[in-house]
């Protein structure tokens, strides 16, 4: 069985918003939190070390990037990025905007926004 990410990848999401020589950015249309992203590596990866040095170097230009992005648009005083990769084993990055008047911040943010 082909992993779920490949599968999205092979299709024409409306929620992806980015796209990079080896990552994809996309939204999380389930989350309530207002510009939750998932960075996602093109090629199935399911372990750091099978990253080329060039990947990383990438993932953390989009981290960047997202990062100001996410803090002008949705006014996020904090912006978590997660990841786990358990459930999907594919490598994935939560890239989640805490925003200056939330209830919620840290962990119980990140358990409400990714369920
Ligand atoms: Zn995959």
């Amino acid at each position: 069985m082909k992993c779920a990410i490949c599968n999205l990848h092979e299709t024409n999401i409306p929620e992806i918003v980015d796209v990079a020589k080896f990552w994809v950015v996309r939204l999380n249309p389930s989350s309530s939190v207002q510009g939750y992203r998932i960075i996602e590596p093109k090629r199935h990866v399911e372990n750091w070390n099978e990253l080329s040095n060039d990947e990383f170097a990438e993932m953390g230009d989009l981290i960047k990037k997202l990062e100001i992005n996410l803090k002008e648009m949705y006014n996020a005083e904090r912006v978590y990025v997660v990841t786990i990769s358990e459930q999907v084993r594919h490598l994935h990055l939560h890239v989640i905007p805490r925003a200056e008047d939330s209830a919620l911040k840290g962990l119980p943010l990140i358990n409400n926004a990714i369920l």
